[in-house]
């Protein structure tokens, strides 16, 4: 569409930041602690802020005095298989401890996991924020107009406006009332991945990821990085990876939430064939439910079961963690086949192979206990108990998208660069949308980090250059 540009109105701005999720309000917040005015537009209504920083479990893999940053850039390194950018690993594990304590002293309720979300505990998440990913923005929001920073929702970044130099110094935005350009002096784009935009979603994750369940919000749909492409900035990452988890496959399509069926190593996952096709207990849910989520879209139909029995349903290990999603239940393998619409004599033989292949030991749900099948493919390799005990219950469950991989390349200064890789003047990034640290897999709680070490960063930098200008 050709916009007459005489006839849009035009404000100034200090430091803009694009986004209202974790990033940008760290960037925010940052920038403002360093002088700057700082104003922050975000596309969503105000009842909407947040972005999928509203949306999460407000899980914190940070470092902690027995593991150390090293310790979380090697396990990054090994995930990633090598591919994660060393230094980005560097910054954002060096920097957390201090940024975790500086949410802290904002007033976010930081505590650690075994308070509200015993799921958690055993992994490395080390913290978690009462009241999830709302308790986080609902603690922080308030401080935006208590510091003086502007707010203006409904406003939808388009396009970049830069000088003849090159250099970024603002932006198109459409609000309600039509469009405005932003003039500002530097800018900070925290507007998350395209997780929501299924045409992006299928054009770079496959014709399968149009049926993914989208976890978070409805507006993070790529906008930030098509912007910044458009103006010559370099991807980076994996393009065609994205962040899954096993959902319970009656949540809602998109804004799902926290529908997460993340006890699944406490079951064996079967598919409509009857099969299982992973090993439920290879590790900690943390390490492997991004894989397991993968997996279970790509089983025909995009859809798995979670199946356990009375002795473990006694233990109260398996939940959906939104609870009003209850299991299946049935007194028998051979009711819940046909309640499932299973073919009953496959099911029967897979548990019958699994049961027999059980090994003996003791079952220890706070440590990776050995506890394991023989003889069977795949295995379990830990956590491994019979199903035998009546009643039988399932959760169905499917593929969800949390965020995707691919992003934009930034420096060590959150400057974000082109693809000869200098850096755009008065352009910085921050959060879901910068690729280059998580490829394929990805440790639990390093997302919400990213955001903030990263946001923090962005908004100290931004700040520090409209000063300068
Ligand atoms: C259900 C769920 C559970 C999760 N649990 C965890 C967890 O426990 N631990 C963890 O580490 N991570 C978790 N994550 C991931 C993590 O929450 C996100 O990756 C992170 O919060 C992203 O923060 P962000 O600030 O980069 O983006 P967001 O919080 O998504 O914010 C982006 C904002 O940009 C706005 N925007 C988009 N386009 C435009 C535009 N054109 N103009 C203006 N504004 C725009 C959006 O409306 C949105 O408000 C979870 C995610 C989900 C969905």
């Amino acid at each position: 569409m050709l916009v007459h540009t005489s006839e849009i109105p035009a404000e100034n701005h200090e430091v803009l930041v694009l986004g209202s999720g974790l990033a940008g309000m760290s960037a925010a917040l940052a920038a403002r602690e360093t002088g700057a005015a700082v104003t922050i537009i975000d596309k969503a209504p105000e009842t909407s802020r947040g972005g999928n920083t509203r949306f999460s479990g407000g899980a914190l893999r940070c470092p902690t005095a027995d593991t150390r940053p090293e310790a979380l850039v090697e396990e990054l390194d090994q995930i990633t298989k090598g591919r994660a950018d060393r230094k980005l690993a560097q910054v954002l594990y060096g920097r957390a401890e201090n940024d975790v304590q500086w949410l802290r002293d904002l007033g976010a309720p930081v505590a650690s996991p075994s308070v509200e979300r015993p799921d958690l505990r055993g992994g490395k998440m080390s913290y978690h924020v009462l009241g999830n990913g709302y308790g986080l923005v609902e603690s922080l929001y308030p401080l935006l107009a208590q510091r003086g920073i502007a707010c203006k929702f409904e406003t939808k970044a388009t396009e970049f406006l830069t000088d003849a130099g090159g250099r970024v110094v603002g932006v198109r935005a459409k609000a309600r009332n039509g469009y405005v350009d932003l003039h500002a002096r530097a800018v900070v784009l925290a507007t998350g991945g395209f997780q929501a935009n299924t045409e992006m979603r299928v054009r770079y994750l496959g014709r399968e990821a149009g049926n993914l369940v989208v976890r978070g919000s409805r507006f993070n749909t790529g906008d930030g990085m098509n912007m910044a492409m458009a103006l010559g900035a370099q991807s980076t990452g994996d393009w065609g990876g994205f962040h899954s988890a096993v959902m319970d496959a009656r949540s809602l399509p998109v804004e799902a939430g926290e529908t997460n069926i993340n006890s699944f190593p406490y079951t064996i996952m079967v598919n409509r064939d009857g099969e299982r096709f992973v090993d439920e207990g290879a590790d900690f849910f943390d390490v492997t439910y991004v894989k397991y989520g993968k997996a279970t879209l790509a089983q025909p139909g995009s859809v798995a079961y979670c199946l356990f029995d009375a002795e473990v349903a006694e233990r109260e290990l398996v939940y959906c963690l939104h609870r009003e999603f209850a299991p299946l239940e049935a007194s028998s393998i051979a009711r819940l086949a046909k309640n499932l619409g299973l073919p009953a004599d496959k099911l029967q033989a897979t548990i019958d192979a699994y049961n027999a292949a059980v090994q003996p030991g003791e079952f220890n749900s706070e440590i990776r206990d050995g506890k394991c099948t023989r003889g069977i493919v795949p295995p379990k390799s830990n956590w491994a108990l019979p199903l035998a005990t009546p009643p039988f219950f399932a959760f169905p469950v499917t593929g969800g998208i949390t965020f995707t991989l691919g992003g934009l390349k930034v420096d060590e200064r959150m400057r974000v660069v082109d693809t000869e890789s200098r850096a755009i003047p008065g352009l910085y990034a921050a959060g879901e949308m910068i690729g280059g640290i998580f490829y394929d897999n990805y440790p639990g709680g390093a997302s919400l980090l990213r955001s903030l070490v990263f946001g923090r960063l962005a908004g100290s930098a931004a700040a520090a250059l409209a000063k300068l200008s």
